[in-house]
């Protein structure tokens, strides 16, 4: 018997259907959320979702949002996710400069402008990662990897 997973995100729904097991980056540890899981709640941090159905595995990167657990369903409210697959690699490597510029640039280190900069890189390198390990685009010389 599966369980019902739904991905949403703050602008999308990104996934729904029936799995297998549904691997959670949950703030105490790794997840898996098999059918007829006891009832939870809790936090994701950033990290990646996998969803399992007959042997096939697709990846989300998440950068933290909420699981809620149900014996028959899995939801996962995001903050933003995206599919591996329709990860843009320039869109991350240009937020990427541009938060490591602000670092740079010696704004207070408590300061909110500091901690935005943080967070937009923690972003875009897992973005970066996780689509040159698991996405359409991995095939990509290395010369092209070289400045990261
Ligand atoms: P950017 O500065 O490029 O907008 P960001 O980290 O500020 O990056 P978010 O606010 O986390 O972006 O996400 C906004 C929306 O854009 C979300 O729907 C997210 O899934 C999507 N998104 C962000 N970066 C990428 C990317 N590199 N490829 C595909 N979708 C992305």
């Amino acid at each position: 018997m599966p369980i019902r997973c739904e991905i949403v995100s703050q602008d999308r729904s990104l996934f729904e259907g029936d799995v297998d097991i549904v691997v959670i980056p949950g703030t105490d540890g790794e997840m898996g959320i098999l059918p007829n899981h006891a009832p939870l709640l809790s936090t994701i941090r950033m990290g990646i979702v996998r969803v399992r159905r007959a042997g096939e595995e697709q990846l989300f990167t998440i950068t933290g949002g909420l699981v809620e657990v149900q014996p028959t369903i899995v939801t996962i409210l995001a903050d933003a996710a995206e599919n591996v697959e329709e990860i843009d690699i320039a869109r991350a490597e240009d937020a990427k400069r541009k938060a490591e510029q602000r670092l740079k640039e010696g704004v207070p280190a408590d300061s909110e402008a500091y901690l935005a900069a943080e967070a937009a890189l923690h972003r875009s390198t897992l973005r970066l990662d996780m689509a040159r390990r698991y996405g359409r685009t991995r095939k990509r010389p290395l010369e092209t990897r070289s400045s990261e």
